[in-house]
């Protein structure tokens, strides 16, 4: 499944005089001159040895040593690896670098909750840079990040301000990892480092980044490669060691590629599900069109793992008069009969020129207890971080829905232990 590019990045410019094809900026960011080794895969950080003639014989054990210092002790400079030769840091400083995307704004909550705005590259000359953002929400005893895999959305939510943007690219894994990183090294979340400390961070357990949900800008399905490759990078046991368990992707139903992400990622997987007809829901997440309730329970149902142990999770977003009768709690409560289910409402986060409002409190409340009443455990959390959402204007128009991702990834934490 692959994503529109931005129309203009199409063909490289060829320079008629010398015949030489240049690189678009995307291009030189993905295959740059000086590439960074964040995110690749061990097989293809292998590659990358190979190509700067390490003998292959020391291939493996190289690969080790990088890996440790990239993602257990978090080096930003190869000066750092002091298990490696002098001469083999150097060669790797000519070819390599260690960069994460480019953090251009960070807002700390009293609470604790952090917000990053990340700068990635544009893709063509003039074009301004990408932004998206990443969120770090901490509880006693953990700490989620919510991450971004793509600029923009192409799905169009009609209640979803990412889906209005018509700017859209693909993370690459390097940036879905890279996000991490930034989290990490802002927090001094890495071993051998001083870590932060401050009201609201986790004092339980001995990581501060602990859980990751994929509930940023994008569908993370419709840039499956990326987000897989990152993802196992992030659970990798000798690096930044976060359990499949302990991370969740939302899908807003992309249903031939959830039995992929239970295969091939293994994490635990939410549906953005907000409507209980497909009617409705052809209106809400047009995506039903194509794959419609049940097509999309059924995937749920067979989802690689999915037992009382390891639920899905079921996000509704409350729109007031839209979705938010007591009929539409008792038909959702009969829908999901049968699968192994969480379920989370979502007060719906307002933007400028929405036709949608939030459902009153009272309303969300009803809806809630029949949920509660069928046996699912308190479905709506109060959000955090409301001081820095207050002066979300300050970053860019492109995050603007942030605070419902927030929420989000809020009552995610609460299942993905
Ligand atoms: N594209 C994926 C993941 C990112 S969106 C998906 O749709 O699941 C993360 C969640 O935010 C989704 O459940 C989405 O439906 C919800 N969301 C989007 N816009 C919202 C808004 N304005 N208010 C509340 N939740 C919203
Ligand atoms: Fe895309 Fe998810 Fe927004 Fe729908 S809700 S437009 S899938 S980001």
């Amino acid at each position: 499944m692959t994503v529109t590019l931005h129309p203009q990045t199409a063909p490289a410019p060829v320079n008629a005089d010398t015949l030489v094809v240049e690189k678009t900026p995307l291009e030189r960011y993905v295959a740059p001159e000086k590439p960074s080794l964040v995110g690749l895969s061990r097989a293809a950080l292998g590659e990358a040895l190979a190509g700067i003639d390490v003998p292959p014989a020391q291939i493996r054990m190289r690969v080790q040593q990088l890996w440790h210092w990239l993602y257990v002790r978090g080096a930003q400079s190869f000066d750092q690896m002091t298990s490696v030769s002098k001469e083999l840091r150097s060669t790797l400083d000519r070819h390599f670098t260690l960069a994460r995307p480019e953090v251009v704004a960070e807002q700390i909550s009293v609470d604790g909750t952090r917000k990053w705005l990340l700068r990635l590259p544009s893709q063509d000359p003039g074009e301004r840079p990408h932004e998206v953002e990443c969120v770090y929400i901490p509880e006693a005893d953990r700490g989620t990040l919510c991450l971004s895999s793509q600029v923009g959305c192409t799905l169009n939510c009609s209640f979803c301000h990412t889906g209005t943007q018509r700017l859209v690219r693909n993370l690459v894994a390097g940036e879905i990892v890279g996000q991490v990183m930034i989290a990490r090294d802002r927090l001094g979340d890495w071993t051998g480092v001083e870590r932060a400390r401050g009201d609201g961070l986790p004092t339980e357990g001995d990581r501060l980044v602990s859980n990751i949900v994929m509930m940023g800008m994008g569908e993370p399905l419709y840039n499956f490669e990326a987000v897989r490759d990152a993802l196992l990078v992030a659970q990798d046991g000798d690096g930044l060691g976060i359990s499949r368990r302990r991370i969740t992707l939302s899908t807003s139903g992309v249903v031939p590629m959830i039995p992929r992400a239970g295969e091939e990622i293994g994490v635990m997987l939410a549906v953005s599900l907000h409507a209980v007809r497909d009617e409705l829901r052809n209106e809400l997440v047009p995506l039903n069109r194509r794959y419609p309730i049940e097509e999309l329970l059924e995937a749920c149902r067979n989802y690689p793992g999915v037992s009382n142990a390891r639920r899905i999770t079921f996000e509704y977003v409350m729109l007031k008069g839209v979705n938010d009768s007591i009929a539409d709690a008792k038909a959702l409560v009969r829908l999901l009969k049968g699968i192994p289910a969480k379920i989370n409402l979502i007060p719906f986060n307002p933007w400028p020129g929405t036709r949608y409002e939030c459902s009153d409190w009272e309303q969300i409340e009803k809806f809630s207890q029949v949920v509660f009443d069928a046996g699912y455990a308190s479905p709506v959390r109060t959000p955090r971080g409301r001081d820095i959402l207050a002066a979300c204007g300050q970053l860019k128009s492109a995050t603007e829905k942030l605070s419902a991702r927030e929420r989000l990834a809020l009552r995610a934490m609460a299942m993905t232990d």
